[in-house]
């Protein structure tokens, strides 16, 4: 067998997974970083709930119109976040979603029944669907991939609302340890630098300056204060993610936001209700990663997590019809895009070309954390 047929004897990743390696007992090397990087964690959760609540108790003291920003996308993740920082940790919330141009009217939906459930206050930002399609199509034609333009506009528009609102605390919904399992070819994410590299010398360059917004400069150093201190505790704002805190088994999750808060999963998946063009991310990926389809990936990190077994996993890869994106829906995409469907193939048959636009790291930053670990070094901490 070489090594690209081969598949992990715990996972379900293959050997073509890149940089993937596997070791005497046929063990990739994702399932081994991941038991690396998590272990312990199970038994350290009561300290983490610890260093929750603390944080929590700041947010309060501040004494603000809201405790806490919630950005919803109408998926599974963020509903949960709002459910338990409203009936877990007592949080004012304020809650915003969003709009890309095509957030799914399921969502708007869930959305809805979940504010109105909880009793939340709820904002929309809407960017221009027309700056937002131009930008899709330029990230696409430079880069390869289009989704980084939407997570750019997510953070600047958390971070307006944060300003706007006065809010001290933001509570994400991202968890490495139950996400999909990605290698650095395959998601390229929005920084600023990253995609003010990509922007530069374009006709749009100064138009698209506004999603590059971070907060102002008293937000910036109260989040730099906030991961200096090493997350403890909060002076002007922080943003955390509660998976980092907090149990995330998607069986309780799915019954908790379905029986309480009146979520509906799309009639095919469990996934993404709530980006109208996640189909054609999807297609993207799975055209350019053969045999690396993201429901694969989706399954491998489960199994890391202990939430899936490699048995169930197996049996629902062979069982499950392949992720297809409608015709309606790439077709719609492309007319809006000014794109026809052979130019956007050959962009994704070119593979991720996003590596070449990788900012250099700041030497100030780098001479800091040099400073930090030094300093951490001399005075014998871990
Ligand atoms: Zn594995």
């Amino acid at each position: 067998m070489t090594k690209d047929q081969k598949i992990c004897s715990r996972c379900v990743l293959p050997g073509s997974f890149p940089g993937i390696t596997f070791d005497d007992e046929g063990v990739c090397s994702a399932c081994r970083d991941y038991e690396e990087r998590w272990r312990g964690w199970e038994e350290g959760l009561p300290e983490r709930r610890k260093a929750l609540d603390r944080l929590v108790a700041d947010a309060k003291a501040k004494k603000r119109a809201f405790d806490a920003l919630v950005p919803l996308s109408g998926g599974k993740d963020s509903i949960y976040v709002l459910y338990l920082a409203v009936k877990e940790l007592g949080l004012k919330c304020l809650a915003f979603t969003m709009d890309n141009g095509y957030l799914s009217d399921l969502a708007k939906e869930n959305i809805r029944r979940a504010c109105r459930t909880l009793g939340v206050e709820h904002v929309t930002y809407s960017w221009d669907p027309e700056l937002m399609n131009r930008l899709f199509a330029l990230f696409m034609r430079k880069t390869g991939y289009f989704c980084s333009i939407c997570m750019r506009g997510i953070s600047a528009a958390t971070e307006r609302v944060a300003r706007m609102y006065n809010v001290p605390l933001v509570l994400g919904g991202s968890s490495a340890r139950t996400e999909v399992v990605l290698s650095r070819e395959m998601f390229q994410s929005g920084p600023v630098p990253y995609v003010k590299k990509v922007l530069a010398g374009e006709p749009l360059e100064k138009e698209a300056r506004r999603l590059l917004y971070q907060g102002g400069p008293s937000r910036q150093v109260g989040y730099r204060l906030f991961w200096w201190s090493g997350r403890k505790r909060i002076w002007t704002c922080a943003w955390l993610d509660l998976p980092d805190y907090m149990e995330w088994n998607y069986d309780t999750l799915y019954k908790v936001i379905k029986d309480e808060l009146g979520w509906e999963a799309p009639p095919d998946s469990q996934e993404h209700t709530d980006c109208g063009i996640h189909p054609v991310s999807v297609y993207l990926h799975n055209r350019r990663f053969s045999g690396l389809e993201i429901k694969r990936l989706t399954y491998a990190r489960l199994i890391m997590a202990g939430q899936m077994s490699r048995e169930e996993a197996l049996e629902r890869l062979e069982k499950e019809p392949p992720e297809e994106c409608p015709e309606s829906v790439m077709n719609m995409f492309l007319e809006n895009m000014g794109m026809d469907r052979a130019e956007f193939d050959r962009y994704v048959d070119m593979g991720p070309r996003f590596l070449e636009y990788q900012p250099r790291p700041n030497p100030l930053f780098l001479a800091a954390r040099g400073v930090k670990r030094g300093l951490k070094k001399v005075l014998g901490k871990k």
